[in-house]
């Protein structure tokens, strides 16, 4: 036998490997976490890339996922081996056609990142709630929990939906699997050739629709007979489950690594037996071992084929001792019990019922759920559940890893509680979205992988910002296996690539006693001293070695700019010491990645490596104990409740803290919360030169992130300015003499991205490079400008009655009620956003298609939809990325239907009152600015009239009357925008 293959790759390029090596037509669409599974194909089949069979698949992008579908079921209809990669409500678009190749036996295989599907709220990250959705499509679902598992079953999958006829869902958790780096063994083209059969692939390609021997499918079958047809495929479904492990057990012959349909793991004598699938039966593994350590008696139950579910084969995989069971779903069905949970009663049920080998008594069996979008789920987790078994009366429906204080259903667990090995290195790495740490780090797992014995993992947690986002780099390096899929805590190594980031962050709460840390700063001698009181109380009270170093520093003095990678990485393996020879096998990474990028790249980077530990030190520190050390919220006391309690926690990455109660039941958020959450990005920042400033205003117009901002007023509103507040006289006619003009920059929310000076057409005519704007570090305008934003807010916005809103200069004198959005900086669209909530924002109602703009518009924990000092503003919600056009004509069915019937009920109470009112409200015109104050002053005087009229139509008038006000309904994101 040949000598393993080892590979660090990721769940998704895992799976794409074997698709790919197996596949004859790939049909894709993206969405996350399964989008790198296409991309990998297309690239791959970009490149030429032969399969198994030495042709290059035909990798296609259909128009939505359930195109994608609806392409494969042609494809495997007319003979070709195929597949596709999906998650979530694209797996949805899917089940019509599942329904199809289900009923049709046709084989093929959906490869699933799993993944959350959107409830009270969209989440991209994973749990099983999209495959579950699909459990009666008649599919085999198979599931992975973990990347060397998504190879193996992967490979499976192919091969057993040929020899089972029964299409495959494979699958395996988003992100947590998905996005998880590990080192695993792969399959090399000879043992894929070895594991499927010709004979299989022949019989398919025979049953194919072909005019040479023409055949017929897809009938419509009437009540006489579609019955009876559909039970005819019962004897396939029967025989599947020993088909599937017949080829788990070929797959163990060729490659050693063998697997069972349900795989017990544990004490041969168990009492206490836990059943679940995907990435949490690491953690639950790791758990029952150190349990059994100690002298428990426990177990647990690998589910890997979830359908068809063998109720034999699950009855005999547990052991005969077994009394008690927890069925853990990582899925919830609101007013049902879960579905693995039913499974596993049904099974011991039928067990009891038919005496099938089975437990000597009949066990009590509990459900429970975890890890509902990729919420972690630890070793100490599955302690408190096998723990909960031993209960006299334990939960039943219970919940695991989070605080449920309204139901009062979760189990409490000791989060100290660790099944990690001693020899296991542990890292985490703070950094920012576009500084490189994360790509270090896959480069160092990558050198680990293949240039020692070691295991490799690593997993890599991003927050929701676009710019100026945290990356969080979890890394495990150790001689055994790495099998608890979950983030590191106890860190031995924690390094921060950004200081800033220790401000409002607790970036030392991972590290164990001993740790080290490592800081990338600037004036490394003299840090201590500026370190925040809870940094400083860590690194004494845990003892902690503190090295510090000026990475941007080496790295612009070996020209790489602001790329601190190299310097970072080759500084974590001088202090560790784990990788011997580093310093060469980081050169020849270099050399690797870069060589294309030409010599001088390449030598930049070596002159890195070699600098970089050159002004590394290490901080010798007072051991006296830090007085203080409690961190700040993220929010000012003046901020609402909700606010301070629960949007200020999530800022600060202590969401996970915060239990159920802290929550809206329904979803609803209030709106306006970005403008408590003073981020501080930039790095340079516009300054304003009045002299030049020619007041054209496209500096507001093209921020996205309303940072910077344009103001008509009265001098007289000059009088409590702060000294050094800036203005200047207004240039235009359209307000009265001595009217003051101000440009008004928000220092805290500025994301540096440099669109304002650049579109900025106020030049020095005798020196171009002299401009009404010019980019300064932020840090000389910072606390000047603070004051001087925070006065800007007071000054009145000019009556938009006497603007002309049709300008860019009129419409830059309007209150944004968009602002401080996390879009990437130098967003394209968020201008327009915001330009839409200047002209339509107190009368605008938005139906968002998911994707970009409901990232940035409405992902927790703040939005940058706001409201006017009338309360007045945007209202904003997200059906699906499909179906926003449809949802936006909800909005506008609804509110017209509204509106008329407010107008008939008008019309019921035009003499109580008042003709003339009544008269100017129906027959108002409201299609300009003033059109619609007015309207809104009738609509003020007409509620004041139906207060004093204690009928129930008049009540409904009072409530609806708002409607007779013109509203706006947009639709946004997506393939495009529109309106009505
Ligand atoms: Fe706005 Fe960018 Fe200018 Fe900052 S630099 S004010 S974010 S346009
Ligand atoms: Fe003045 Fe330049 Fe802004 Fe125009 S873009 S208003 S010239 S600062």
């Amino acid at each position: 036998m040949k000598k393993d293959q080892f590979d660090a790759i990721d769940g998704n390029e895992a799976a794409a490997r074997v698709a790919y090596a197996l596949s004859e037509i790939i049909a894709i669409y993206p969405i996350t976490p399964s989008s790198n599974m296409g991309e990998a194909c297309d690239a791959w089949a970009a490149a030429r890339k032969p399969n198994m069979f030495g042709v290059v698949p035909s990798v296609v992008e259909m128009q939505s996922e359930a195109g994608a579908a609806g392409a494969l079921h042609g494809a495997v209809s007319t003979g070709a081996l195929a597949t596709t990669f999906t998650s979530s409500q694209g797996l949805l678009l899917m089940i019509p056609v599942m329904f199809k190749v289900g009923g049709e036996l046709a084989p093929v295989v959906f490869h699933v990142a799993a993944r959350t599907v959107a409830t009270h709220a969209l989440s991209i990250f994973g749990d099983h709630s999209d495959v579950m959705a699909v459990r009666g499509a008649g599919l085999a679902l198979l599931a992975s929990g973990n990347v060397q598992e998504v190879t193996d079953l992967g490979a499976i999958a192919h091969t057993a939906t040929l020899e089972s006829r029964l299409p495959f869902v494979h699958f395996f958790d988003g992100f947590r699997t998905s996005h998880e780096i590990l080192k695993i063994r792969t399959l090399s083209p000879e043992q894929l050739r070895r594991l499927v059969d010709q004979k299989h692939i022949d019989e398919h390609r025979s049953r194919a629709l072909s005019p040479d021997r023409p055949t017929l499918k897809g009938t419509a079958q009437n009540p006489d007979v579609f019955f009876q047809a559909r039970e005819a495929s019962n004897p396939w479904y029967l025989a599947a489950p020993d088909r599937i492990q017949a080829v788990m057990d070929r797959f163990a012959k060729i490659t050693g690594r063998g697997y069972k349909l349900f795989d017990y793991v544990g004490h041969p004598q168990a009492e206490k037996v836990v059943v679940m699938m995907g990435s949490g039966v690491g953690a639950t593994e790791e758990a029952a071992e150190a349990i059994n350590a100690k002298g428990g008696k426990v177990g647990l139950v690998k589910v890997r084929l979830y359908r068809p579910f063998d109720p034999k084969r699950f009855v005999a995989s547990l052991p005969p001792t077994v009394k008690h069971i927890a069925v853990l779903d990582r899925t919830k069905e609101p007013g049902s019990m879960e579905p693995m949970h039913l499974d596993v009663i049904g099974a011991m049920e039928e067990a009891f019922a038919n005496d099938w080998p089975r437990p000597a008594q009949r066990p009590r069996i509990i459900g429970g759920r975890y890890g509902l979008s990729s919420k972690e789920y630890t070793s100490a987790m599955a302690k408190a559940v096998f723990d909960e078994l031993s209960r006299e009366k334990p939960k039943n429906h219970f919940v695991v890893g989070i605080k449920d204080d309204v139901t009062h259903n979760s189990l409490d667990y000791d989060a100290a509680w660790s099944t990690e090995y001693p020899e296991t290195q542990r890292a985490v790495f703070y950094g920012l979205g576009a500084d490189g740490t994360v790509g270090a780090n896959k480069n160092s797992i990558k050198l680990i992988a293949e240039n020692t014995d070691m295991n490799a993992q690593g997993y890599f947690v991003y927050d929701s910002k676009k710019a100026g986002s945290m990356t969080i780099s979890h890394l495990r390096f150790g001689p055994k296996p790495i099998r608890a899929s979950c983030l590191v805590s106890q860190a031995q190594f924690v390094a921060c690539h950004q200081e800033r980031l220790m401000q409002g962050v607790d970036v030392l709460k991972l590290a164990a006693p001993g740790a080290t840390f490592l800081l990338n700063c600037l004036e490394p001698k003299t840090i201590w001293e500026r370190l925040p009181a809870h940094i400083k109380k860590s690194v004494v009270e845990k003892k902690l070695k503190f090295y510090a170093l000026d990475a941007y520093r080496v790295a612009r003095e070996a020209g790489l700019g602001p790329r601190i990678n190299t310097v970072m990485m080759t500084c974590y393996f001088h202090i560790t010491k784990l990788l011997p020879g580093f310093m060469d096998l980081i050169k020849g990474a270099i050399k690797k990645s870069y060589s294309a990028k030409g010599e001088a790249v390449v030598d930049k980077n070596c002159k890195a490596v070699d600098d970089a530990v050159s002004g590394l030190i290490e901080v010798k520190y007072p051991t006296a104990p830090v007085k203080g050390g409690e961190l700040k919220s993220m929010v000012s006391a003046d901020a609402p409740e909700f606010i301070r309690k629960t949007t200020a926690e999530l800022m600060a990455y202590r969401g996970d803290d915060l239990p159920v109660s802290a929550f809206p039941a329904d979803g609803t958020f209030p709106t306006g919360t970005t403008k408590w959450e003073k981020r501080a990005i930039a790095q340079r920042a516009p300054k304003w030169d009045t002299s030049l400033c020619i007041q054209c205003c496209k500096c507001s117009l093209v921020c996205p992130h309303a940072a910077i901002r344009t103001k008509a007023y009265p001098a007289a509103q000059l009088a409590k300015a702060p000294q050094g507040f800036v203005s200047t006289d207004y240039k235009g006619k359209d307000f009265p003499a001595g009217t003051k003009f101000t440009v008004q920059l928000a220092p805290e929310d500025c994301t540096g991205c440099n669109l304002c000076a650049v579109n900025c057409p106020g030049r020095d005519k005798t020196d171009p490079n002299r401009k009404a704007l010019t980019m300064v570090p932020l840090a000389t305008l910072m606390d000047k400008e603070k004051e001087n934003f925070e006065f800007f807010l007071t000054l009145p916005y000019p009556d938009r009655r006497n603007v002309a809103v049709a300008t860019v200069k009129g419409s830059q004198m309007l209150e944004p009620l968009f602002e401080f959005s996390g879009a990437c900086a130098g967003c394209g669209e968020t201008p327009y956003v915001k330009l839409l909530t200047q002209l339509l924002g107190d009368r605008l109602v938005i139906g968002n298609a998911t994707g970009c703009s409901s990232i940035y518009g409405g992902n927790l924990p703040t939005t940058p939809y706001s409201m006017n000092k009338e309360g007045r503003g945007p209202a904003w919600s997200n059906s699906l990325f499909e179906d926003n056009a449809e949802f936006g004509m909800g909005f506008r069915l609804a509110m017209d239907q509204q509106k008329d019937y407010a107008e008939n009920l008008l019309k019921r109470y035009e003499t109580k009152v008042g003709k003339d009112l009544a008269q100017d409200i129906l027959s108002a015109k409201q299609d300009d600015e003033g059109g619609i104050a007015s309207q809104r002053e009738r609509i003020a005087r007409l509620k004041d009239k139906l207060k004093g009229i204690d009928e129930l139509p008049a009540k409904d008038l009072l409530q609806l009357a708002d409607g007779l006000v013109r509203k706006s309904v947009w639709v946004v994101g997506g393939d495009g925008w529109a309106y009505d």
